[in-house]
């Protein structure tokens, strides 16, 4: 790691290392990522990724509509037009690097289809898409001589100063180096490790929406939460499991603690109604049966059939002690997607001059109010392109190519011990200020516990470590969300 670098990307997921390879051999580029490399949300993701490759059977703006459908028309248009017009041409780039996408016997990409997609556009790599994915990439810019890579290496504080930003980072022996970026990509993904229940990695706290906003930067929409409504529900484990869509969508019936039938009271659609709905439609029913207990129930059909038609599931709930052929798969709602981040405009810049953000921690508007399915790796390789065309068009305009900056001596990051339990805290707040249903009233109760909380972190000269980071990012995230529900920022 040098002490000045052109660019610094904070992420090493689908955002960071695609935007990390679009800067040509002049222009050098950190980027940092605060764990393992492979440790994110993009390397979870199962299904695919959305794009119009096909004109045959399939158009722009039919995929323009689906997206505005599934946001409920809160969606922001000239984010989708470019989403959906540019996004092919990623996707295609992505094949030509070595993602192996499954292809159909006629040797063309398979295109499947997902809830709320009018056509088949899902292209994917069995049902680990986001691993293949994150694996090319991470190969790719490892060969790219401009840009260096560091692990376990995490950004605590970002600032302004001239000419660019001085980046602050605890490195992987605990101790702090600062870098001088002339500009900074945040590409730190989600917020699901605020909530109890989350698809989310152990790396989504918040952190890059935190820096962004402690630069002032404007925040969007962080309250526009997308919850799924069928998560296996292991009592141990924060970070949950997905029973997808499509095991409703194959006949399996949700079911109450007293075994009844109860989707359809709350919507027609029943249990294929969309995710929304059904996560609602719990969570009313939890409170009028005073119990967190659901399953869904697919013993009715053909054992071979489920198991050859879900195999991973199938296992996975197994290796939990639940033979989905015989038993009903304990389920309940869970964070799972945010809409809402760093707001930032076509070329993925945010209100403060020169930092960008990219993937699922900025708010382009391309979601609105509910994300359609496969369309967040899109956004994120679309949206990363632009910031790093952008940035590099600003630097072709530059005189300082060969100024030295100046970067602050490294600090002290010694003091006081953090005590225990302050996230736990906080995620308990979280789950029951907006977990499916906003609740302003506690949400009007509990920011004093909130304000307490961060007041507490900036004044009690704490010792600048990963946990103390993690559980400051928790609090300005859970601020943030709290104000939005109290002010009725309504999806
Ligand atoms: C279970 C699951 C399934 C999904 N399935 C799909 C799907 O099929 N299709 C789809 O389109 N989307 C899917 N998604 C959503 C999609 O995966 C994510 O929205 C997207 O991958 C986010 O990419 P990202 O690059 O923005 O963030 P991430 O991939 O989460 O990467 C964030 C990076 O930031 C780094 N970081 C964070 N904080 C710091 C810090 N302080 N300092 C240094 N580094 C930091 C992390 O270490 C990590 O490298 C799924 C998500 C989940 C959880």
């Amino acid at each position: 790691m040098n002490k000045q670098y052109d660019v610094v990307i904070i992420g090493a997921g689908a955002a960071g290392l695609y935007g990390a390879l679009q800067f040509k051999n002049n222009i050098s580029v950190l980027v940092l990522s605060k764990r393992e490399f492979t440790l994110s949300n993009s390397s979870l993701a199962q299904g695919g990724i959305a794009a119009v490759l096909d004109q045959s059977h399939d158009n722009f703006k039919l995929h323009i509509a689906d997206t505005l459908i599934a946001g409920k028309y809160k969606n922001n248009l000239a984010a989708i037009e470019v989403l959906v017009s540019e996004g092919p041409s990623d996707v295609l780039r992505l094949k030509e690097m070595g993602v192996d996408f499954d292809i159909d016997q006629t040797g063309k990409l398979q295109m499947t289809l997902e809830a709320g997609h009018s056509r088949h556009r899902i292209v994917h790599h069995k049902d680990s898409t986001g691993k293949a994915i994150v694996d090319t990439l991470l190969e790719q810019v490892q060969k790219c001589p401009n840009v260096d890579m560091c692990e376990n290496t995490m950004v605590y504080e970002l600032k302004k100063t001239n000419g660019g930003f001085i980046v602050s980072v605890i490195n992987k022996d605990g101790l702090n180096e600062n870098i001088f970026a002339k500009y900074c990509i945040i590409a730190s993904g989600g917020i699901g490790r605020v909530y109890e229940y989350t698809t989310n990695s152990a790396i989504a706290t918040g952190d890059g929406i935190t820096l962004a906003y402690r630069l002032g930067s404007d925040i969007k929409h962080l309250s526009w939460i997308q919850f799924h409504p069928t998560a296996f529900a292991a009592e141990k484990d924060r970070e949950r499991f997905l029973i997808s869509e499509a095991v409703r969508g194959e006949g399996a019936i949700l079911v109450n603690c007293n075994g009844e039938r109860f989707a359809q009271q709350y919507d027609e659609r029943g249990e294929l109604a969309p995710r929304d709905v059904v996560s609602n439609a719990i969570m009313l029913e939890s409170e009028k049966t005073n119990s967190e207990k659901f399953y869904l129930d697919i013993t009715h059909k053909d054992p071979e059939f489920i198991k050859n038609r879900f195999p991973m599931i199938y296992a996975k709930c197994l290796e939990e002690g639940v033979d989905i052929t015989k038993d009903k798969i304990p389920v309940f709602p869970c964070q799972h997607y945010l809409m809402g981040g760093i707001d930032v405009n076509l070329n993925a810049e945010t209100t403060v001059k020169d930092l960008y953000a990219a993937g699922e921690c900025s708010h382009t508007g391309v979601h609105g109010a509910n994300r359609l399915a496969s369309n967040s790796l899109l956004e994120a390789l679309v949206f990363s392109r632009r910031a790093s065309e952008d940035i590099t068009r600003k630097l072709s305009a530059r005189k300082d190519s060969d100024t030295i900056f100046d970067v602050p001596a490294p600090k002290d990051l010694s003091g006081n011990k953090l005590p225990q339990g302050i996230r736990t805290e906080i995620r308990k707040i979280m789950q029951d200020v907006h977990f499916v249903i906003k609740k302003p009233e506690k949400a009007a109760q509990s920011l004093e516990r909130i304000k307490e909380i961060l007041n507490n972190l900036e004044n009690g000269g704490y010792e600048i470590t990963s946990d103390f980071i993690e559980a400051r990012s928790a609090a300005t995230v859970a601020y943030i969300i709290m104000t939005e529900v109290i002010n009725n920022d309504s999806k």
